[in-house]
């Protein structure tokens, strides 16, 4: 019972540090995302989805939310993070 009891803590420490990292990740993902022309990683600013590559050989203009080419539905539907 002891020894089970014991893997169930190491367990659960190891879960909350999964937890915690995956978290931390997430906090990365959230801000940056690679252009997907260049793959360099951009940081979202604000709450607007459109982007612009600041590479200045590429500039590419696309969307945070499809990572594809900036286009009309985009412009439409999800311009800004609400
Ligand atoms: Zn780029
Ligand atoms: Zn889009």
């Amino acid at each position: 019972r002891r020894t089970l009891r014991g893997a169930f803590m190491v367990d659960e420490q190891a879960a909350e540090r999964a937890r915690w990292e995956e978290a931390s990740k997430e906090t990365i993902k959230k801000t940056t995302k690679p252009c997907p022309r260049c793959h360099i990683p951009v940081e979202k600013n604000g709450g607007c989805m459109h982007m612009k590559c600041p590479q200045p050989q590429c500039k590419f203009e696309w969307c945070w939310n499809c990572s594809l080419e900036w286009n009309r539905s985009c412009m439409g539907d999800h311009w800004f993070d609400v």
